[in-house]
């Protein structure tokens, strides 16, 4: 059966943060900038590579702990990178490579600050291990996000409501991606906080279009 997507397709996971913050900078970063090509094209050959490195597992008695292993679908033509990794041993979960027994996989991603108002962060999470679950054959009810300003984890569970959200907002991405779209500006409170807001010139916009502005100050210089 073909894949729907191939390596060169793919998309970087984290990228759905930027996304659901606004489609607008996902698409200034990840459709205009060549550099960021590079990085997604990097980003889909790591699939050949071993996603169990050795030198970023440790093992605790029934725990293993896997740093910075990489992930793709090829199902959602998507690849990225898992901050971590736990695998438990137990009755569940996947089998893997020179170890007996079933591990059951726990993506946990590390952020800065505290819990976000929207919930990229969460989508990002519930995408990595959909990724797994395909890599690995098996199922991942739960993952734990854990934030450095709060000191804590949270136990996020993998619905499916969740899961459509991911599938949809991908399919999304996929779609301006194959177009070259990138949206008009939208301004509003998130561009505060927005480290485009200079390129992307959204207070400029509320007055008149990028286009405009250069034609009137840029082109008759
Ligand atoms: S400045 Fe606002 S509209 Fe422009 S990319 Fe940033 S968040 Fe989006």
């Amino acid at each position: 059966m073909s894949e729907k997507y191939q390596e060169e397709d793919y998309l970087m996971i984290s990228g759905i943060q930027h996304f659901v913050f606004c489609r607008r900078q996902w698409a200034l970063i990840h459709v205009e900038w060549q550099w960021q090509e590079n990085l997604r094209t990097v980003e889909g050959k790591i699939i050949h590579e071993r996603c169990h490195d050795e030198k970023f597992t440790e093992k605790r008695n029934d725990l293993l702990i896997c740093r910075g292993m990489r992930v793709f679908s090829s199902r959602m033509g998507v690849s990225g990178q898992c901050d971590v990794v736990e695998f438990v041993k137990g009755d569940e979960g996947a089998v893997l490579l020179g170890r007996e027994g079933l591990w059951q996989p726990c993506p946990v991603e590390y952020k800065r600050g505290k819990t976000k108002q929207d919930n990229s962060d969460v989508l990002q999470l519930c995408a990595q291990a959909m990724c797994l679950e395909e890599m690995l054959c098996c199922d991942i009810p739960e993952a734990h996000l854990f934030y450095d300003e709060i000191h804590r984890r949270e136990r996020i569970i993998l619905t499916n409501e969740l899961r459509q959200k991911v599938e949809d907002v991908f399919e999304e991405m996929h779609d301006y991606y194959i177009r070259g779209y990138t949206p008009k500006v939208k301004s509003g409170k998130k561009c505060n906080s927005c480290s485009l807001k200079d390129l992307c010139l959204p207070k400029l916009s509320k007055k008149r279009s990028v286009e405009s502005y250069y034609e009137t100050y840029v082109e008759g210089m």
